[in-house]
């Protein structure tokens, strides 16, 4: 076996470790956090690497290189778009995709469904949620969401499944607690107002803080740097 893939086993192994800790922390099931393998910094053979260890569910940041690389394999992956969608990019996106994390504005979301409509797709969709209000951050805000929830009820093509979101970069993980408990917090207060859409999925923890995130109810967690942590280029 590969020196890479040795790497990836160990770091791997020490990250389910700490998803499990997590898990018995809050008395939550394991099998209840998925666990996305962000591959936009990964060189082909780490990717190939996270397949020939089981790990199928793959996060790219850039529409482009996700569309470029399920090209490349025939293995089933699930393909996570989780970075910023340009809409000239969402109709070669959408049949490849299991599930878009960044739908950040309604304007994206009515450009996907119309176009899901036109390709008779059906895509699963997150919104991205400024929770934090920080200028730099993508997303709906909360009161976007509150303000116009009635409006995303109008998507016919369409499932929006969750939120997701992204907390502020802390050195210390325990400070972006309040920006996952506030996600969690909004889900609940969007179930109880929506007749049609069901909130379910909650996308948030990264490699330095998703411990923090299962214990506030994380359902997707995604991590890039820490699962080729010793590997060099
Ligand atoms: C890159 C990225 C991640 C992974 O971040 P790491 O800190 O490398 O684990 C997660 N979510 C989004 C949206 C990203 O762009």
């Amino acid at each position: 076996m590969s020196e890479v893939v040795n790497r990836i086993r160990q770091n791997l192994r020490g990250i389910e470790q700490q998803i499990q800790t997590a898990c018995d922390r809050s008395q939550r099931n394991a099998a209840d956090v998925q666990l996305i393998t962000v591959t936009k910094y990964a060189e082909w053979n780490w990717v190939e690497a996270l397949l020939e260890l089981g790990y199928c569910h793959l996060g790219e940041s850039r529409p482009q290189q996700l569309e470029e690389r399920a090209e490349l394999v025939s293995k089933e992956i699930q393909w996570h778009l989780i970075g910023q969608l340009q809409r000239n990019k969402i109709r070669k996106v959408l049949p490849v995709t299991k599930l878009i994390h960044s739908i950040d504005s309604l304007k994206l979301l009515d450009a996907v469904d119309r176009i899901a409509g036109e390709e008779q797709l059906r895509p699963n969709l997150l919104l991205q949620v400024n929770v934090s209000g920080e200028e730099t951050k993508q997303g709906f805000s909360r009161n976007d969401l509150l303000d116009h929830w009635s409006e995303f009820d109008q998507f016919s093509h369409t499932n929006i499944v969750g939120l997701m979101t992204m907390a502020p970069h802390v050195d210390d993980p325990e400070l972006a607690r309040p920006t996952f408990r506030d996600l969690r917090l909004l889900q609940d207060e969007l179930n109880q107002r929506s007749q049609t859409v069901k909130l379910s999925e909650l996308s948030m923890g990264m490699s330095h803080d998703f411990g923090i995130a299962i214990e506030e109810g994380a359902t997707l967690i995604r991590l890039g740097s820490s699962l080729f942590e010793g590997i060099s280029k």
